[in-house]
């Protein structure tokens, strides 16, 4: 017997018609390219949002078509992201930050048909174009500007396009299993891959990390997302603020330490999130300026491991509740965040930093598991000792990535993250090493693998690997060991110098360190583990 309730489609569309209704006047500012910063409402993303949407279809764009973003987060991205994903399109947020090759790569592959851009990336675009295939519009996320025109002479001005065009529009009524929006992240070897989020994951997701266990979002709050909203849409927080009604705080291209301080104490942010390495420059910039950044009661840190100072300054310095997050682009990203249970109340002090150190537990909507690297599928036990394989399986975890028939899971139907952690009872978990070869530089991937097999196309270089060095600014930077080949000379500055037209600047790696040998694994692979064990602090004494 089924119920006799009503159904509606989970949405996109459904949070940006409730923000624009029942929190129209709760602001949203933002902080343009050109620094200088625009003050707007719920009210307003609303009406511009449908604006958009009427931009869109008059320029012949239909649903299901993939429209790209190359842009920072302002009010215009998220204007264009809720017109986009609302009117059953797919806002595929590009990182700029990519090397021009895999941009033009990634924008082929998810075909996409306009590509809106910040003015600051006016270059990049400029420099890819000749080489997309799909995209038919080109639209600049500003006024309209001669400078532009001059160098890309078809290009189309968000002021303009929406100025033109009515707030009346009715967002369709589509499947909640429809496509909403686009995320490329990096695969181990080869190309970027793209998660593709339905509208129906997203809403849910939206729902969970509003959560008290999550992260704590309500009306109440003023949200400051450093994440940029490319980065698995800024962790679906501009999704929860309009869901909320919060205001919400963009900080353009301003992601230096003085910019942000400068943000939480004008607009008295209450929460903000981004990854480690943001952190450290707000922390060093609060220093400096004897702010005690006194509105901000959280900030959120994911994407790579918190360290453990990073916590006891932001509570000791800041009065700042930090919670430690895990996700990927696969998993929307949340998966776990770090906040205590009753019992916990009367630890100590020092027991709380223990819990607070780990990425938390996961919220009602998604599953955790260790499975041992040895048996598959076999599950470990949940005792926060025994280490394996991290597998997660939920309503916004990814079955198969975008374009590929294959399904992304194991044979029982999970998704296995590439994270080696443990679990303890409660569901506490702790992320202890990665099995995929990446690492993470401030947030953004460097595949070793891509970085080896250059190495290894020298003439001169026998065998090389690439290991993540833990780095106290970036997180972790890539370093090379390597094997010169009998009887050649070969000098660290030409081995880095053979990377400078191959690789983005910032994915070069810090150091070589010549050998003799390379330990190896009984079936001949490189044991990057006792390579991590060796040199893996190199990096913190130089
Ligand atoms: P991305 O898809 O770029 O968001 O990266 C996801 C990956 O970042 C995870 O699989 C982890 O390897 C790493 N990661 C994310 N959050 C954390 C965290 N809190 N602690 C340690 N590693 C993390």
């Amino acid at each position: 017997m089924l119920g006799n309730m009503m159904f509606q489609p989970l949405l996109i569309s459904n949070m940006i018609e409730h923000a624009g209704r029942y929190h129209a006047d709760s602001l949203v500012i933002s902080k343009n390219t050109d620094l200088s910063i625009t003050e707007t409402t719920w009210g307003q993303v609303h009406e511009n949002s449908k604006r958009f949407a009427n931009a869109l279809q008059a320029l012949g764009a239909v649903q299901g078509d993939r429209i790209a973003t190359i842009a920072w987060n302002n009010h215009r991205h998220l204007e264009s992201w809720y017109a986009i994903s609302g009117s059953g399109m797919v806002c595929h947020t590009i990182n700029p930050r990519l090397f021009p090759e895999q941009l033009v790569f990634i924008i082929n592959d998810a075909d996409d048909k306009v590509l809106l851009f910040d003015k600051t990336f006016l270059p990049l675009v400029k420099a890819v174009k000749p080489m997309l295939k799909c995209v038919e519009h080109y639209i600049c996320l500003d006024a309209p500007d001669s400078a532009v025109t001059e160098q890309l002479p078809d290009v189309l001005f968000y002021d303009d396009v929406i100025a033109q065009q009515s707030t009346q529009y009715t967002w369709p009524v589509l499947d909640e299993l429809s496509a909403s929006s686009l995320c490329y992240t990096s695969g181990t070897t080869g190309n970027p891959k793209g998660v593709l989020y339905s509208h129906r994951s997203t809403v849910l997701h939206s729902y969970a990390i509003c959560m008290p266990d999550s992260l704590n979002i309500s009306a109440r709050d003023i949200m400051l997302p450093v994440v940029p909203m490319f980065h698995v849409n800024a962790w679906g927080t501009p999704y929860a603020a309009a869901m909320v009604g919060c205001t919400l705080v963009l900080p353009g291209p301003g992601l230096d330490g003085a910019s942000l301080v400068h943000l939480i104490d004008t607009f008295k942010v209450s929460v903000a999130l981004g990854v480690p390495t943001i952190w450290q420059g707000l922390i060093n910039a609060a220093l400096q300026t004897g702010t005690t950044l006194e509105s901000l009661k959280r900030n959120v840190v994911g994407g790579s491991a918190c360290p453990p100072a990073m916590l006891q300054i932001f509570k000791e310095k800041f009065d700042c509740e930090t919670i430690h997050a895990w996700g990927m682009t696969e998993t929307s990203p949340l998966g776990s965040s770090c906040q205590f249970k009753a019992k916990h109340q009367s630890l100590s002090d020092e027991e709380k930093l223990k819990i607070r150190l780990s990425q938390g537990r996961p919220p009602f909507g998604v599953d955790l598991r260790l499975t041992d690297e040895e048996k598959g599928t076999h599950e470990l036990e949940r005792d926060g000792h025994a280490s394996g394989n991290l597998q997660i399986k939920g309503h916004w975890i990814i079955q198969n990535y975008f374009g590929k028939a294959e399904s992304a899971l194991t044979s029982d139907g999970w998704f296995d993250t590439g994270d080696i952690a443990t679990l303890d009872a409660d569901g506490y978990l702790k992320i202890s090493d990665r099995s995929k070869d990446l690492i993470k530089s401030g947030g953004e991937w460097i595949s070793s693998v891509e970085l080896e097999n250059l190495a290894m196309g020298h003439p001169k270089i026998a065998m090389a690997a690439v290991i993540a060095a833990i780095h106290p600014k970036w997180d972790e930077r890539p370093i090379l060991i390597a094997i010169k080949k009998a009887e050649t000379d070969l000098s660290e500055a030409e081995l880095l110098d053979y990377y400078a037209d191959k690789v983005a600047k910032w994915q070069i790696p810090d150091k070589v360190i010549f050998v003799n040998s390379i330990p190896l694994s009984g079936t001949g692979k490189m044991l990057k583990k006792d390579l991590r064990e060796l040199y893996g602090n190199v990096l913190l004494n130089s």
